[in-house]
């Protein structure tokens, strides 16, 4: 029997995955996803710091030429024999397809088409972009939508600028936004003065289609997203920190590159002067099903990234003292931000600290049938809830707002 099947059996259709890091040469860590305080720079000061923690991912970290190999890969921890082996989720799902993901998933995507990720930045990131399907597709990629939450847990502080810009003020002129990408490589290109800035809270999120101009600020972020890559930087300074002009021609065709009017036109223009941006894109978590009903059977879930196709999020919280089975129609990643106690078969529980490389008993996947039959998940503890992200890819058949 292969590692993966014998993976899924050990795990009764739940896989438990080891924590992925991921470093950015441009990012000042936040230092709020528990890593070891010695190991932010633990691959050497040219990779930059690890600012990431992506979750089941099946998609490589572009990260330059000295991206690790591997690296953005999230890996299946199998235990034989009291001896712990590891292997790719990737070739998990490729080998076993639906028996993972569901026959729905699989013969759509022939992939797992999402990952999700925290994202810890002390600063605020440039204004930039994600192209859409059609423009992603001039070089070879996917379009890509986003989404973020903020988890009240990892976000005791909020870093050195909690606020977003998210696309243009409404009565801006094309011409004006034109020019601000004309002056990229003269300095401050000033971007941001045709944009407004919202102020970030821990339990809320933003939704962010492609097309759709943001500079996330410096919360730590729980990110779902489509698997996915493509970006380029509209903004040249931020932080008193220059943008290499070749991340604004980062996602153009080489034979388009030099010209602005392709860079305007990844602009999806009604999307980003739309002046309901917070009616439409602000997300408050939303309760699956009547909250006393839900409390009533000693548990809360609530949807948190609500407003996308391409993936969908939800926050569960298991009372203390509870014991609850949970059933969704779809696979999903999940993490645990807080508590301890059963998860299926698996023993879970929230690390204060971790090091680089060590296992957690954090992070797990859960097959489409395992989740069907549902999850029996107790929680012994006399006071602490158990709280979990779980992250779904395309379509969420359960998502009915
Ligand atoms: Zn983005």
């Amino acid at each position: 029997m292969s590692l993966a099947k014998k993976a899924l059996e050990q795990g009764k259709g739940i896989l438990k995955l080891a924590p992925t890091w991921v470093p950015r040469s441009f990012c000042v860590p936040g230092r709020r996803i528990k890593l070891h305080p010695d190991d932010y720079y633990v691959l050497g000061g040219k990779r930059g710091g690890i600012d990431e923690r992506w979750l089941s991912s099946t998609t490589p970290a572009q990260n330059g030429p000295l991206t690790g190999k591997n690296e953005g890969l999230s890996a299946v921890v199998y235990n034989e024999g009291g001896k712990d082996e590891q292997f790719l989720l990737k070739d998990a799902i490729d080998e076993l397809k639906g028996e993972i993901i569901g026959d729905r998933l699989w013969d759509e995507h022939q992939s797992w088409p999402m990952y999700s990720k925290f994202f810890d930045n002390m600063g605020p990131l440039p204004h930039h972009i994600h192209h859409n399907d059609e423009h992603a597709a001039k070089i070879g990629q996917k379009g890509k939508p986003e989404a973020y939450y903020f988890p009240p847990q990892l976000n005791n502080h909020g870093g050195d600028f909690p606020y977003t810009f998210f696309g243009i003020a409404p009565g801006t002129t094309k011409e004006q936004i034109r020019e601000c990408l004309v002056n990229f490589t003269k300095g401050d290109n000033k971007l941001t003065t045709y944009s407004q800035a919202f102020k970030l809270e821990p339990g809320t999120g933003w939704d962010v289609p492609p097309g759709m101009l943001h500079a996330p600020g410096s919360l730590c972020t729980y990110e779902p997203q489509k698997a996915s890559d493509v970006f380029a930087m509209y903004q040249s300074l931020v932080n008193e920190a220059i943008i290499p002009e070749e991340l604004l021609w980062n996602g153009t065709p080489k034979d388009r590159i030099g010209d602005f009017d392709q860079l305007m036109e990844v602009i999806d223009w009604d999307l980003n002067v739309n002046p309901n941006i917070l009616e439409t894109r602000f997300m408050v978590p939303k309760p699956v099903k009547p909250l006393k009903e839900m409390e009533a059977e000693g548990y809360i879930e609530n949807w948190i990234c609500y407003r996308s196709a391409a993936f969908s999020a939800k926050e569960l919280t298991v009372l203390p003292g509870q014991t609850v089975t949970i059933k969704d129609s779809a696979c999903y990643g999940m993490i645990v931000m807080q508590g301890h106690g059963k998860f299926g078969v698996w023993d879970i529980e929230t690390p204060a600290l971790i090091r680089y490389g060590q296992l957690t008993d954090d992070e797990f996947f859960v097959s489409e049938k395992a989740a069907r039959e549902g999850v029996h998940i107790s929680n012994p503890s006399k006071s602490d809830p158990i709280v979990i992200l779980k992250h779904f890819g395309p379509e969420n058949p359960d998502l009915i707002l």
